[in-house]
Parts: structure tokens; C-alpha cells; sequence
């Protein structure tokens, strides 16, 4: 399969019988040269499936569950769930503080907020909240309008959270197919009823963790490299602490993106209906119909898990930074998923973007911003990349209007994660950290989430840059990263 080149960082792949849109990519040849056979199969394969109006690879694509982690795929009527994937709105977000970096630099502050951080927001698969000592109580009186609503503000009110910080999210609640809450009680208590989510109030009980493997809380310097104005606007200080998060929606969002799957598998089988390209990852539902909604109103639950499971990870990070530097004050820069379907206007018509490991990028003066504190510069797009290597702060151009108000979202892994247990060094990584003054938890860094088993995110960000699509505001330099 040819990528053909438009330009220094664009090129497109040409349908079967150049029938339809290209698929657009973007990416500098060298990001070109990263994508395996699987990844462009999949790119090809879900802009071949039915309802599907466009696709982009972004230069962090790589094989995902059926279609690509790091692309973007637009319909007008189906909805995709195999594509928002097992991690409902796995999303980004990022605190910023008053603290001047000179107060973290020495080891022993930074070990003392490790362990305040880690006493209050747990990592590993299964953990919650009742094994942390300092967490927050959260039980199913208050997790039930969590999952049902959202961030409103009696939700951030029971937890705890500065009800402010949700409007300084892409979405901080998520309605039910027909856009009501009550369209959710009626499913949580279906779900619930046919005993679909496990062990419910251990689930609840996930909110204010991030879970295992890729998740993780970094702490950062913040520097601002790009426009001024911009930066302010954030909310971002130049040589000042910030702290970056990676999580979704545990393992709630995971029961029921996997319920989904079975479910569309079970009936795409009962209707003889062939999956597209004889990939059940692929499954769908044509929007109106009753397996649709039933999606969107599990997506929706899900999505609102993942929103008030970040903003409470950011009150008790806050809270952590304040009991070891007391009088340190801190709001929330943005929250913003990279796993989600939502509906915009792509190209004039009305369609589900599916963000399958890639980011909304819309810039000011867009009307979907408007009345959000981002209306006029646009919002901020969290970017991680590396510990190493740093992660960033960018902002859309209006040249993101061609990769349907998308960009990727981080570097993207080089390597599967037995290939990077097999190929990387155990003490070459440990002290390229020491090497660069980075602390974590963990007493041997995890091999398979090494630096190097990523892509070279400094040319996924040339590629980003170069393709007009956003350019950088800050630039994040890690200083200690938690991870399970
Ligand atoms: P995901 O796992 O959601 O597909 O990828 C998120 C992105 O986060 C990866 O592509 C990678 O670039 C980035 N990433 C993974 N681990 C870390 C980390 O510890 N620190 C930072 N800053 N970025 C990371
Ligand atoms: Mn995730
Ligand atoms: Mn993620």
C-alpha cells in the first residue's frame, strides 16, 4: 500500500477503485515509514465501512482494536464502538500551579509529593479508592449521579472538586442517546439489573484513580515556548509546577465497551450480516436504531465516569501538593479525551467524529467554542509524548479544518510491549531518568513504557506543525512521573 505526498508532512492513501475521500496522513516521511501493514489495513479497512465519509492517520497511528490507535473516522449515520475503543474517553488533562520550579528542585520535596500523591489517587489495575489512605469516600450515593451526569455541580460538590473546573473541559457531562440524563438511569439500572458491571461499588470506588499500563500522573515544568497571549489564556505559567494526567474510565468504562462488543458481535451473527472487511473489531450500529442508542447511552456512561474520575484525580493531586507546600494554589488548564465519538460539523454535515487515540483541535473564533472561556484563542491540546523528551501544550490552526478539527495524540508506541521488554535495556532506561533528573514510584521503571518504545515525538510534532494543523504553546518538562 503507497502513501502518496502532498506535501512535506500530508499524503493520502487512494481508496480501492479511487472510490470516495483518500484516506488523508499525516506525517513527515520518516513518520510515514512508521506505520505498520496492520495499521494501514485498518486505516483502509474502516474507511471502507459502511456510513464511513473520511479518515485520517495521524503520525502517531499504530495497529489498534479495528481500526488504528491515532485516527480519526467520520459518519454521518453509524456509530462505531470497536474505534472509541475498550478505554471509554481515555483523555488528558493538566493542573497548573503557583509554585515556582526552584521549590521542587530538590529530590526530597519531590519524594515527599510521590507519596502524598500516590496516598490519595491509587495506580494499578483494580485499585480504587478504599486502598489509599487519604482518598475521598465515594460510594454509590455519590457515584450514581457521577456515571448518570456527569460533572455538574452537585457531583463536584459531593467530591470535593472546584465546581469552576468544569468549564475548562471538552465535555463535562454526557447525556443519554436522547439527550437526557434520565435516558441514563433507565440503562445504569438495565446494566446493573443484568448484573453486567461486576462488583459495582468496587468499580464506583474507581473514581480519583488511574489504573495501569499506560495511565500515569506527571509531574512537569511548564515553559512557555509559544504565543503569550495564548499561554495566558490557558492559564499556563511560564517556570512554574504543573501536573499531567493520563487516565479514563477503569474499569467500569472497560465492562462496558466489552458488554457492547459482545452484544453487536452476538446480533451482526444472528442477522448474517458480514463484518466490514471480516472484522468483527469493526462492528457498528446505524444511528436510530435500538442497538445505537443503546451505545451511545453506555458510551455516555462511561464518558461521564472518565470526566469526574480526572477532575477528582486533579482536587486530590491539588490537595497533595498543598500538604507538602502549603498555600499552593492550582486550576485546572483543560480536560480532553482522545478515545471518544462526539458529533460535529465535518465538511458541513452533521457526523459522529470517532477519536480513536487522536484529539479535537479547534481554534478561535470557531462557533463550537463559543461561550466557553476558549472562544477566542481556541483550546488547549494536551499532547504527551515521553518523560524524556517532554510532552506539550498546542493550539489548533484553522488548517485543522482538513483532518476534521483533529490532531494525534502523543507519540504513538514504536513497539508492542513484549518487543519492548524483549529489545530495551532495564538499566539503560533506569538511568536515562536519573540521567535527566526524572523521579517515579516505581523502583525499576516499567521496560514496556520506556521512552524508546514510543515513536520520536519530536517529528510527530514537526509532522503536526509542518502539516499546519497547530502549533506549540508550552512545552511540559517531566520531573517525576507516577505510574503503576
Ligand atoms: P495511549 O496509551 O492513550 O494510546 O497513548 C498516550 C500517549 O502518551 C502515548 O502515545 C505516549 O506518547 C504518551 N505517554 C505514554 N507514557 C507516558 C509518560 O509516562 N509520560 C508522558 N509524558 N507521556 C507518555
Ligand atoms: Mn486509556
Ligand atoms: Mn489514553
Amino acid at each position: 500500500m503507497t502513501i502518496h505526498k502532498t506535501d512535506e508532512a500530508l499524503g493520502f492513501i487512494p481508496l480501492p477503485g479511487d472510490k470516495g475521500k483518500p484516506i488523508t496522513v499525516v506525517g513527515t516521511e520518516a513518520i510515514r515509514d512508521s506505520f505498520d501493514q496492520i495499521c494501514l489495513d485498518q486505516a483502509v479497512n474502516s474507511r471502507m465501512a459502511p456510513g464511513v465519509t473520511d479518515v485520517i492517520l495521524n503520525p502517531d497511528g499504530h495497529a489498534g482494536y479495528g481500526a488504528p490507535v491515532g485516527c480519526v473516522m467520520v459518519s454521518p449515520t453509524h456509530i462505531y464502538p470497536g474505534p472509541v475503543g475498550v478505554d471509554i474517553k481515555c483523555s488528558m488533562s493538566l493542573l497548573q500551579l503557583d509554585i515556582p520550579e526552584d521549590a521542587i528542585a530538590d529530590k526530597a520535596t519531590r519524594r515527599a509529593l510521590i507519596n502524598a500523591i500516590v496516598e490519595r489517587t491509587p495506580t494499578g489495575a483494580g485499585r480504587g479508592q478504599r486502598s489509599v489512605k487519604k482518598g475521598r469516600h465515594v460510594d454509590e450515593l455519590t457515584g450514581i449521579p457521577a456515571v448518570t451526569e456527569g460533572a455538574t455541580a452537585r457531583v463536584c460538590q459531593a467530591l470535593g472538586i472546584p465546581p469552576e473546573w468544569a468549564l475548562r473541559c471538552e465535555d463535562s457531562t454526557h447525556h443519554g442517546h436522547d439527550g437526557t440524563y434520565d435516558a441514563l438511569h433507565t440503562r445504569l439500572d438495565f446494566i446493573l439489573a443484568e448484573g453486567r458491571i461486576r462488583n459495582f461499588a468496587d468499580k464506583i470506588g474507581q473514581l480519583g484513580s488511574y489504573g495501569g499500563g499506560n495511565h500515569f500522573g506527571e509531574c512537569e515544568i511548564t515553559r512557555v515556548t509559544g504565543q503569550r497571549p495564548t499561554a495566558d489564556g490557558f492559564g499556563l505559567k511560564d517556570g512554574h509546577v504543573s501536573f499531567l494526567s493520563h487516565c479514563g474510565s477503569r474499569g467500569f468504562g472497560n465492562l462496558l465497551a466489552q458488554g457492547q462488543f459482545r452484544d453487536l458481535e452476538k446480533k451482526f451473527r444472528t442477522w448474517s450480516t458480514p463484518f466490514p472487511a471480516g472484522d468483527k473489531q469493526l462492528v457498528y450500529a446505524p444511528l436510530g436504531t435500538p442497538e445505537a442508542d443503546a451505545y451511545l447511552d453506555d458510551m455516555a456512561l462511561g464518558a461521564n465516569f472518565a470526566t469526574v474520575n480526572h477532575l477528582l484525580i486533579n482536587a486530590l493531586v491539588l490537595e497533595a501538593f498543598q500538604e507538602v507546600l502549603p498555600g499552593a494554589k492550582g486550576q485546572l488548564v483543560y480536560f480532553i479525551s482522545h478515545n471518544i465519538a462526539r458529533e460535529e460539523i465535518v465538511d458541513g454535515q452533521k457526523s459522529w467524529v470517532h477519536r480513536k487515540g487522536a484529539t479535537r483541535a479547534i481554534p478561535g473564533g470557531h462557533f463550537s467554542l463559543a461561550g466557553t472561556p476558549f472562544a477566542k484563542t481556541g483550546h488547549p491540546i494536551l499532547l504527551p509524548g515521553n518523560p524524556r523528551d517532554g510532552s506539550v501544550v498546542m493550539v489548533a490552526k484553522a488548517g485543522a479544518e482538513k483532518t476534521a478539527w483533529s490532531v494525534n495524540h502523543g507519540a504513538g508506541r514504536r513497539m508492542g510491549r513484549k518487543h519492548a521488554a524483549r529489545t530495551l535495556d532495564q538499566r539503560a532506561v533506569d538511568s536515562d531518568f536519573d540521567k535527566h533528573d526524572i523521579l517515579s514510584n516505581c523502583r525499576k521503571y516499567p521496560i514496556d513504557e520506556a521512552p524508546d518504545a514510543y515513536k520520536d515525538f519530536p517529528e510527530v510534532l514537526r509532522s503536526v506543525e509542518s502539516a499546519g494543523l497547530a502549533e506549540t504553546v508550552a512545552k511540559l518538562q517531566a520531573r517525576f512521573v507516577i505510574k503503576d
